[in-house]
């Protein structure tokens, strides 16, 4: 049975339990794990004789059978749009205040699907650093969060075709018409909070198949060197492969999709050191279950074929050292919150042909670089490391499928402390005028009628 277990002020014994470190070591045997406050002090015999100097201030956990890993972090996840099913509603049906309250309800879900960290890039009504101080204050239940603001896109827009304004913002999108613009929003962006920048590096256009490079190299450059001279990353969505080399060349430092990766791109990933999030949960989950809740079924062929062209060059870009992070870009209809964040080490692992252990790596040590925290310092089951920890039915380094199916958390340890795990999950019913209305599939002609 699950239940709540509250870190006593002297710490958290996680007592017996198999140990996957995160950083690609095998699973241990038993082991315990010591937390005091939100770092992890003792792990081995050390661990023990630590908790019973302390007395009885300890609360323990019985994780004997059981699995005990760093928490799952996010590296792609949109916690402010509210799962919406168009274009259209994202842009149109949210605004300010109710996209806070929603984002504020959705965000403890990430954390009862072991989500213990997450970079949410881009989102609406620049509410990202808002909402990472609130989850700090303990004003909102939720992961440690890195907040991006508005995704800089050029006037060619990005995947919301006319949708995108010529200028200004609207949604996620803030566009950027000169080099002068592109350096003052960065500018701003960091003044008002944001953890990293992100550049929407592809847009749809009409009569394009696939995305084209909406931005220059020297446009980039100039994003990219306005955030770094104020200690800032940047994150650039690209869903090709020119784009996914200048991003590189423009010293980007994280490529998200990386879509349809060449040769020349990965050489210019590879040079750079950038790291790549790819995200092919959405895709994934389109091509696989889209129709099951009526999707649009024209691009489950593209994004099936989008996933094949782009694995076997990550492939290449992981043996060449490329960082990989665990992405699931949830945060839409297709992608809803605590549904699919383990599902990228799944699609990691077919796809791209990384061990388990590797796919666990991506999802976990190697999302320290998402929340801006030093290698090692976090998603790791270390001494010194941050207490985000899970205790799993299973072994996700046999299967990672175990981290998918939330029955098998048996205690998410967030910042120290186990999250409850035993309240129902959060349900909610639409708020007016959430949901585009549909009059009609198609136009009721004479003949459609007559069948
Ligand atoms: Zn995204």
């Amino acid at each position: 049975m699950r239940r709540a277990v509250v870190s006593g002020p002297a710490g958290l014994l996680v007592a017996g339990g198999s140990v996957i470190a995160g950083t690609g070591e095998a699973r241990t045997g038993p082991t315990d794990v010591l937390v005091q406050g939100d770092e992890i002090t003792a792990i081995g015999p050390d661990a023990a004789l630590r908790a019973d100097a302390a007395g009885p201030g300890i609360e323990r956990i019985d994780a004997t059978g059981l699995t005990v890993m760093p928490g799952l972090i996010d590296a792609h996840c949109h916690i402010t749009f509210g799962e919406p099913a168009s274009n259209d509603e994202l842009f149109f049906h949210r605004d300010q205040s109710t996209a806070a309250m929603v984002a504020a309800f959705n965000v403890p879900k990430l954390l009862l699907a072991g989500v213990t960290g997450f970079l949410d890039a881009d989102c609406l009504w620049n509410l990202g650093p808002a909402l990472r101080e609130a989850i700090e204050a303990g004003i909102v239940e939720g992961p440690r969060m890195a907040a991006g603001m508005n995704a800089l896109l050029t006037a060619a827009g990005g995947t919301a075709g006319r949708l995108i304004p010529d200028s200004g913002r609207a949604g996620y999108a803030h566009v950027v018409g000169d080099r002068d613009e592109m350096v003052r929003t960065t500018r701003q962006q960091v003044k008002h909070g944001a953890d990293w920048v992100k550049i929407h590096v592809t847009g749809s256009l009409p009569n394009h198949r696939g995305e084209l490079t909406v931005w220059t190299l020297d446009e980039l450059r100039a994003v990219a060197d306005t955030a770094h001279e104020l200690d800032t990353p940047t994150v650039a969505h690209c869903r090709n492969a020119t784009s996914t080399r200048l991003a590189a060349e423009a010293g980007v430092d994280l490529i998200l999709h990386a879509s349809f990766l060449d040769d020349a791109a990965l050489a210019a990933v590879v040079e750079a050191g950038c790291a790549v999030a790819p995200t092919f949960t959405f895709l994934a989950n389109l091509a696989d279950h889209g129709h099951k809740v009526g999707a649009a079924s024209t691009q489950v062929d593209l994004f099936r074929g989008e996933i094949e062209a782009t694995a076997t060059k990550l492939a290449e870009a992981h043996r060449a050292g490329v960082p990989i992070l665990a992405g699931s870009e949830s945060g839409f209809a297709l992608t809803p919150y605590g549904h699919w964040h383990a599902r990228e080490l799944e699609v990691l692992v077919e796809a791209i042909g990384l061990t388990p252990l590797e796919a666990i790596r991506c999802a976990t040590a190697n999302g320290a670089l998402a929340l801006r925290r030093e290698p090692g310092t976090i998603g790791v089951v270390a001494p010194g490391a941050a207490a985000d920890l899970l205790v799993v039915d299973g072994d996700p380094s046999v299967d990672v499928r175990v981290l998918g199916d939330r029955t098998n958390l048996r205690h998410v340890i967030s910042r120290g402390r186990a999250v409850d795990l035993a309240r129902p999950w959060p349900e909610r019913r639409p708020l007016p005028g959430e949901k585009v209305g549909v009059w009609a599939a198609e136009p009721l002609t004479q003949e459609a009628a007559r069948r």
